[in-house]
């Protein structure tokens, strides 16, 4: 693999999956080719490099990741940008004192959830997940940050799905890898 556009082409589209009507993009088939999940993996970096270089060369204090495509990326990225990993889980799995928020998905509703101590007050922070659809998950990571006095400065995702323009739901500045429609 050489390119970002072969790695691309590795992800799996799945038809009415896990719902009818739902077309999933399936990233793990890049995790099979460790020459193509290097690949993605050193444009991640060099994207959050470059926004980081861009805003003033700002030190980014923490990546966030999200509960559970958004491990696989976050504390790698965390490790080449020297900041920490804190994850933002589904309600339930983190121990000690936490924050949550409660968001609106297509049907019903879901809670996220961080540790209170993980990120201090005026921390610059990352966010990464795998792919960004309406925007739910990652806006209530964003009002997780914000409730801890932190302030978000990226949002990086693999992948984005532009038609569902989850963007529109986000408040601080957008990067993703890879697009579809
Ligand atoms: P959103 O909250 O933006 O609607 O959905 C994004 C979240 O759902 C992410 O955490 C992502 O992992 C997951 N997700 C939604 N659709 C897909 C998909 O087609 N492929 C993958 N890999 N994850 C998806």
């Amino acid at each position: 693999i050489r390119d970002i556009e072969q790695v691309k082409e590795l992800i799996k589209s799945y038809p009415d999956f896990p719902s009818e009507g739902v077309l999933f993009r399936d990233i793990f088939p890049i995790f099979q080719n460790p020459s193509a999940l290097d690949c993605l993996l050193n444009n991640l970096v060099e994207q959050a490099l470059e926004f980081a270089k861009k805003q003033g060369s700002i030190k980014i204090d923490a990546v966030v990741g999200l509960d559970a495509r958004g491990f696989l990326f976050g504390p790698t990225l965390a490790l080449k940008l020297q900041a920490k990993f804190v994850p933002v889980r589904k309600v339930g799995k983190l121990p000690g004192q936490t924050i949550k928020f409660t968001y609106v998905k297509e049907y019903g509703q879901d809670v996220m959830e961080i540790q209170a101590d993980a990120i201090l007050k005026d921390e610059k922070v990352l966010i990464v997940d795998d792919l960004l659809a309406t925007g739910g998950t990652c806006s209530a990571a964003e009002n997780l940050v914000s409730q801890l006095g932190a302030t978000v400065v990226l949002n990086q995702f693999v992948i984005e799905l532009s038609d569902l323009k989850g963007r529109d739901l986000l408040t601080a500045p957008i990067y993703s890898i890879l697009s579809f429609g």
